[in-house]
């Protein structure tokens, strides 16, 4: 069978809901089915004793108490948890181990008999050992090393790899299925669901890899298990869908149902043949439609294939505003798929472990709303009225709470005593143990423990990161170890709404001067449905043809008259012009969109990025002018008034390029507007109509026709004759490097006026990367910077220097992902690299490619698909990456979707970061950096090195904010100021000082009168 895939479920409302009236209709459900003060008094006795007697040595509760994670000495243990056991080589060991230990005080903390012995005696022996004898810096200075820097590592590894003890149950699943097993004899009734747990998988082979990990552990937990018990009372199996299939999203959901679907249905089917419980684990909430279509053709398999079996199950995210609907369309699934012996599915209700991530990616997009709730009473109430859905819906569902939380725990205790229904309680191995064995002392309820099983090396990363996450002084895990906090308050009742957001909206993430701009879920059908028929709209009537200016010296002549009166209106007035462009600009994203993927080959997600930084930028500036535009008053001497007045030069020539055709263009054009300019805007010819649709709608929003002109046509005619021209009072150009230096000469010729030149230009991006970096955060970083928009932007990667200790993994990992892109017709949601912008830059491309397949080392090139040559004239560059000798080989900005690759460390062109920093900024150029290193202090040396405009650690290096990250480089990269930045508005302006002597027609009455304070100042000129 071969499963295609359904179109996206809509049963399920928008994950964009207003926080309050959710809450608010779940408190009504709760209300008479759960009564706190029940909860409050079962729970009290459970927490008293866990603190009367503490957990065992290192579980979750004590560590948290001895070093709390918002400590500096809990966060360096758990950061030297996430990276230290990856780092192959001694050197980078040593400068982690110092970079956090560095930070905390393990001394202080364990100082005395604490109550963990142990653990205080091994910081004492090697933390507290490291601490004192480790250097501030990053090289260890003599005396350390004399005491054995190799020593302190090794003893911080043996911690970390007890740490990791606590939280891996086994590190193969025999292991774990031994320790399960050592464990029962003291506990009969516990039971597991294991978890080969781990990053996401970026390739196929890791996909593959995990498959085969899942299924060999399936096999293994069926062998051990009792046959005909069933899947409540065996040991089970959690599993992650983004392990099983590198691009499992929304974007991709013919492919996900064509190649992941078949994957889970061979392990619903050993899991199945073993009558074990095979849960789906739940992740972030853009995936939930697509999880639960998934689901839904898994019970459709399972009603057909495996009518007796009970064990399938997946976790639902009490967290999100939509859980409890969630609820409902797993029941109504499993009604659907009801048949003679009657559908049942396994729940686990979780309240979320991606709440930080969730609430980032909301406010990076400019979403309406979060798709979780942003106070933490909010999701536990959410996790008692799912609680309540899964016990009202009993015939289908088996539901399975997990929870640390010992009030949650108490509270579902007592709703099902009110209604009687089978279910079972879960938590994290490692973590609740105490308050469990205090649970079960009153309550000997059925338990279930998620346990991680695999290598720590490859685990820990995964599971500190989640800790993190999860360890605020939000969570009660966190709280319980605290002793200043009271057990009353402990078990406060949550069943209360908040009267405010516990978050800004994610539009207001900039406070109330500036609204952040309105972007798209394309993740949400509801959400994309707009864009897609403008797409086709546009596709219908195409892209308007525009005239060739003619005329320029009049345009000219007149635009230097109308700057007067422009330049006269209040700097008010200008801004509010522009946060009308800016409102309209907003509402009509969808056709934009349209456009720019029709002109400019955009796909969806970077035209929506594009107009939301068009809409920034004339937000950004309107503000901007209103603070530093108005006229200044300076101190002075008294009896005098000086006033500092910034005006617009007059006629200012804008020259964009065509790989931002609406943002590049609209941050110069509205920039130099709102200063006072008139303005001569000369678009790429590649991309006219898109800065003609804005241009009008700059004079429907109020521009004056006399102080704006777009002047189509070629550089070297039209754009040479502006900047030329007399009546030029600046420029300001985004393009190539050999352009900006043609205008710099052709302004230089010039006789009359000296006029500023603002220039960005192009970049040599590089990214470097240590042995510390995450090979899967890389990965992304690399294949987002250096493949996104087909490698056609200024910030995007040119250059990954790798670490040669882990550069054959990380290369593997960039090629694996590298073949996973989708290379096709941007309009498609599924694209993600489109064709290059024309054919002179296929043609340059294509010489480049094919003189690295001669000079070069290929380490990946992505085969173009079948029948792409009838798309775009088959402009396409396969993605590619070569690998070359060093640094200085790259010689020129390569616009296109090409990676060059080197590595640096010992016995390579680049022995030393410092070195290799030298290398990079002996190229002269300075645009934007990559730094991945788990190191923060190798973090910020090198960024102080680095002469780069823009550097940018441990992400991706592309898709500069407005006002977040001013954008722009130096060197052979650009004048300055930074687009988007607090310095640029300025440069668009002359001054004028206005010195009135207001003593000149008699005293200072003020003065006299002895009121005023006398300034006096030296005079500057
Ligand atoms: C057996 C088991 C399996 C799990 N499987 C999954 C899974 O598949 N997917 C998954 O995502 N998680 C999973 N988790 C992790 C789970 O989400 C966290 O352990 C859980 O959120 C901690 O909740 P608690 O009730 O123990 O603690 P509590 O301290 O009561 O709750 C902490 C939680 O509250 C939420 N929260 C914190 N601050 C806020 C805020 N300001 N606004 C709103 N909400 C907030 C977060 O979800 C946070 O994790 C699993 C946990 C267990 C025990």
């Amino acid at each position: 069978m071969k499963p295609t895939a359904p179109p996206p479920l809509s049963r399920l409302p928008s994950p964009l809901a207003e926080e309050l009236p959710v809450v608010q209709a779940h408190l009504r459900t709760l209300d008479g089915a759960l009564d706190w003060a029940e909860a409050q008094a079962i729970a009290q006795p459970w927490v008293q004793a866990v603190r009367d007697e503490p957990a065992p040595f290192w579980a979750m509760e004590s560590l948290l108490r001895e070093y709390p994670i918002s400590s500096a000495e809990g966060l360096a243990l758990m950061r030297l948890a996430e990276a230290l056991l990856r780092v192959p080589d001694a050197q980078t060991a040593i400068a982690l181990t110092a970079d956090q230990l560095g930070r905390a005080d393990f001394e202080a903390a364990t100082e005395g008999d604490g109550p963990h012995p142990m653990l205080a005696s091994l910081s004492a022996s090697a933390i507290g050992l490291s601490k004192r004898f480790l250097p501030q810096g990053e090289q260890p200075p003599g005396l350390f090393k004399r005491l054995g820097a190799h020593t302190v590592v090794a003893a911080t590894v043996r911690a970390i790899q007890l740490l990791g003890r606590q939280f891996v149950l086994g590190q193969s699943i025999a292991e774990a299925l031994g320790e399960a097993r050592g464990r029962r004899k003291a506990e009969p009734a516990l039971r597991y669901s294991f978890d080969m747990l781990g990053e996401g998988a970026r390739t196929e082979r890791d996909a593959l890899r995990y498959l085969a990990a899942y299924r060999d552990a399936i096999a293994a937990i069926g062998a051990a298990a009792n046959r005909g018990a069933g899947p409540e009372a065996n040991d089970g199996i959690s599993i992650k869908l983004s392990a099983l299939f590198p691009r499992y999203e929304e974007h991709q959901r013919e492919r996900v149902f064509a190649e992941l679907l078949p994957r889970l249905l061979t392990l619903i089917d050993a899991a199945a043949a073993a009558d074990l419980n095979l849960t789906v684990d739940a992740e972030e909430s853009e995936r939930l439609e697509l999880s639960l279509d998934l689901i839904d053709a898994c019970a459709a398999h399972i009603a057909a294939r495996h009518s007796s079996w009970r064990g399938f199950g997946l976790a639902i995210q009490a967290y999100q505003t939509r859980a409890v609907a969630c609820v409902h369309e797993v029941a109504r699934i499993a009604r659907l798929h009801n048949r003679p012996h009657g559908l049942r599915l396994m729940v686990r209700l979780v309240k979320g472990a991606y709440w930080d991530g969730e609430i980032k990616r909301a406010q990076e997009l400019g979403l309406a709303d979060y798709p979780v709730f942003t106070h933490k009473h909010h999701t536990d109430i959410a996790y008692l009225a799912c609680a309540q859905a899964l016990l009202d819906h009993a015939e289908v569902i088996y539901p399975q709470f997990a929870t640390h939380n010992a009030g949650t725990i108490a509270a579902i205790a007592a709703m099902a005593e009110r209604q009687p229904a089978k279910f079972e309680l879960q938590r994290l191995h490692g973590m609740g143990e105490a308050v469990y064995r205090e649970v079960m002392k009153s309550r000997p309820l059925p338990l279930r423990i998620y346990a991680p099983v695999g290598e720590h090396r490859d685990l820990l990363a995964y599971l500190v990161r989640r800790l993190l996450e999860n360890g605020a002084n939000s969570s009660f895990v966190h709280q319980l170890a605290d002793p200043r906090i009271d057990v009353a308050q402990l078990l406060a009742s949550p069943l209360h709404a908040a009267g405010k957001p516990g978050q800004p909206a994610p539009r207001a993430m900039f406070g109330a001067e500036r609204r952040n701009s309105a972007g798209v879920d394309l993740s949400v059908p509801a959400e994309r449905a707009p864009l897609l028929a403008a797409i086709e709209a546009r596709r219908a009537t195409g892209v308007p043809a525009v005239r060739e200016a003619s005329a320029i010296d009049a345009t000219m002549q007149r635009l230097h008259a109308g700057h007067l009166a422009w330049n006269a209106r209040p700097v008010a007035e200008r801004a509010a012009v522009l946060e009308r462009a800016a409102d309209r600009l907003e509402a009509a994203l969808a056709t934009y969109c349209g456009l720019l993927v029709a002109e400019a080959h955009k796909t969806l997600g970077d035209g929506v990025a594009e107009v939301r930084e068009a809409v920034d930028f004339c937000r950004y500036y309107a503000q901007q002018a209103r603070e530093q535009l108005a006229p200044r008053e300076l101190p002075g001497p008294t009896g005098e008034r000086n006033t500092l007045h910034l005006h617009g030069r007059g006629v200012f020539v804008c020259i964009s390029p065509w790989n931002f055709p609406l943002a590049i263009f609209a941050g110069q054009v509205v920039a130099a507007l709102v200063a006072g300019n008139a303005v001569a805007a000369k678009p790429a010819e590649q991309t006219p109509a898109v800065a003609q649709a804005f241009v009008e709608l700059l004079f429907d929003a109020g521009v004056p026709r006399s102080a704006l002109a777009l002047l189509h046509g070629p550089g070297e005619t039209v754009g040479a004759q502006l900047v030329a021209h007399p009546l030029a009072a600046g420029v300001c150009f985004t393009g190539s490097t050999q352009v900006a230096k043609l205008i710099q000469r052709a302004l230089a010729a010039k006789d009359g006026p000296i006029v500023p030149l603002i220039a960005e230009t192009g970049g040599l991006n590089a990214m470097l990367v240590d042995s510390s970096a995450l090979p899967e955060q890389v990965s992304d970083a690399v294949v987002q910077s250096a493949f996104r928009s087909a490698g056609q932007r200024c910030s995007a990667l040119r250059l990954l220097c790798v670490h040669q200790g882990i550069a054959d993994g990380v290369v593997e990992m960039v090629a694996g992902a590298l073949h996973e892109l989708r290379l096709g017709d941007p309009a498609e949601l599924a694209t993600d690299v489109g064709p290059v912008i024309d054919a002179e830059a296929h043609a340059a491309l294509s010489r480049h490619v094919e003189r690295l397949e001669r000079e070069a080392r290929r380490l990946a090139r992505r085969e173009l698909p079948d029948g792409i040559e009838r798309l775009a004239n088959g402009r396409f560059i396969a993605p590619c990456a070569y690998e070359i000798g060093r640094v200085a080989d790259l010689k020129q900005e390569v616009f296109g979707p090409v990676l060059h690759v080197v590595r640096w460390g010992p016995g390579t062109a680049a022995p030393e970061l410092d070195a290799l920093v030298a290398q990079i900024n002996a190229l002269g150029y300075g645009l934007t950096l990559g730094i991945q290193t788990r190191i923060d202090s190798r973090a910020e040396r090198i960024a102080q090195l680095a002469r780069v405009g823009n550097v940018y650690v441990n992400r991706n290096m592309i898709g500069a904010v407005v006002g977040v990250q001013p954008f722009g480089g130096e060197g052979l990269s650009g004048t300055g100021p930074k687009a988007g930045g607090p310095l640029y508005l300025p440069r668009f302006c002359g001054e004028r000082t206005l010195t009135v002597n207001t003593a000149a027609a008699g005293g200072n009455a003020q003065l006299l009168a002895g009121d005023e304070a006398v300034a006096v100042g030296a005079g500057m000129h």
